[in-house]
């Protein structure tokens, strides 16, 4: 299966070749602050199947061990990449088709805020290390 994605202006634009991801609602406050919204949406999928096809991100090192990635020109955020693991996340609101990947489960659930009103029965939890 071939995901297609990219930011908000279309400087950088991803493909991802993928039999199958791990998608994750993210309620941690380092998700909130760097994507601006209450809770982020992501798939994990492995380094090596995900390839530029135009552009390349900036990252910003938001941890010891994670590093952010988002378009230098319109300052979408896009991926999330810890420096130690053979996996990415890519924010899910950048494919072009979101419907790809429906969350599994919800993380960092302690900073869940209370207006943010999702009924599911989804795996929750909690944050151990931030990033
Ligand atoms: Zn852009
Ligand atoms: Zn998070």
């Amino acid at each position: 299966m071939s995901w297609k994605g990219g930011c908000l202006c279309g400087a950088v634009r991803y493909e991802a070749r993928v039999s199958a991801s791990d998608n994750w609602y993210c309620h941690c406050r380092m998700c909130q602050k760097s994507s601006g919204s209450a809770v982020s949406t992501s798939a994990i999928v492995p380094k090596a199947r995900l390839h530029m096809i135009r552009g390349e991100p900036k990252f910003y090192q938001s941890s010891q061990f994670v590093e952010r990635g988002f378009c230098a020109d319109c300052g979408s955020p896009m991926f999330f990449r810890p420096t130690n693991e053979d996996w990415i996340s890519i924010l899910s609101g950048t494919l072009d088709d979101p419907e790809l990947a429906p969350p599994e489960g919800h993380y960092g659930v302690e900073s869940w805020v209370s207006w943010l009103r999702i009924e599911d029965d989804l795996k929750k939890e909690r944050t151990e290390a931030g990033g």
